[in-house]
């Protein structure tokens, strides 16, 4: 129905990419600011990428996508900021989100996983995030827009999120998620994945 999706995901050559190809990519993992990994290509080569960068001190940004119900429970101490939607946080908790109440309950089990912080993202609502430094729930609203077609809008938060922790480390978390939350939501306004991404010069420059 409007404004709801259906995924199709051909993994393809995402399942190709090996420990090999990680040894390879060493040096830029390790120099990196932030390294962003999810579940497309074989868990424990995301794994590894994760464990490579925190043993470099790089900020680590993980995306349980697709959820798997088994997670290997280092993703969750390897991730700085886990990353969840409300489906996601169903399967990796099995407590269906269904208000901010439920957003928060699963934000505090995540949290207690060992991850630095959780971020839910909850469509029209926003986020809820919550964060081992003062582990008291907070929720980031999205501004009110017309959902065309929200498939991307996870990846386009993720995204702006990675954006936001490599260019102004100095925001405060909130502040990140919600410009996020903002780049997100124009992501909605039209058809598609990434066909759907806003470019810069057309978000509002005070996002920068
Ligand atoms: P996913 O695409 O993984 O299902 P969500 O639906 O939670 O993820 O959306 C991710 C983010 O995209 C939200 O946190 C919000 O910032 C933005 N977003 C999604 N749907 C809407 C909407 N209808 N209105 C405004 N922002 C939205």
């Amino acid at each position: 129905s409007l404004g709801q999706n259906v995924i199709v995901i051909v993994p393809g050559a995402n399942l190709l990419l090996n420990f090999e190809d990680l040894k390879r990519a060493s040096d830029v993992i390790c120099k990196a600011k932030v390294v962003v990994c999810q579940l497309e290509i074989t868990p424990a080569v995301s794994l590894e990428a994760l464990k490579m960068a925190r043993a470099s001190g790089v900020k680590t940004l993980f995306n349980p996508a697709p959820a798997l119900a088994d997670l290997d429970p280092q993703f969750y101490t390897y991730s700085d900021i886990f990353c969840c939607n409300e489906t996601e946080a169903e399967i990796l908790t099995g407590i269906p989100v269904g208000n901010l109440e439920d957003a928060e309950k699963v934000g505090r089990m995540l949290l207690e996983r060992g991850c630095k912080l959780v971020i839910v993202t909850l469509g029209a609502e926003g986020c809820m995030m919550i964060s081992g430094d003062k582990p008291i729930p907070k929720h980031v609203p999205a501004g009110k827009v017309r959902a065309v077609d929200t498939t991307g809008a996870g990846d386009s938060f993720v995204g702006a999120l990675a954006f936001y922790l490599a260019y102004y480390p100095k925001l405060s978390m909130e502040e990140m998620i919600r410009k996020s939350n903002c780049v997100a939501s124009v992501s909605v306004l039209a058809p598609g994945t990434q066909s759907s991404y806003p470019y810069r010069k057309d978000l509002p420059q005070d996002l920068f």
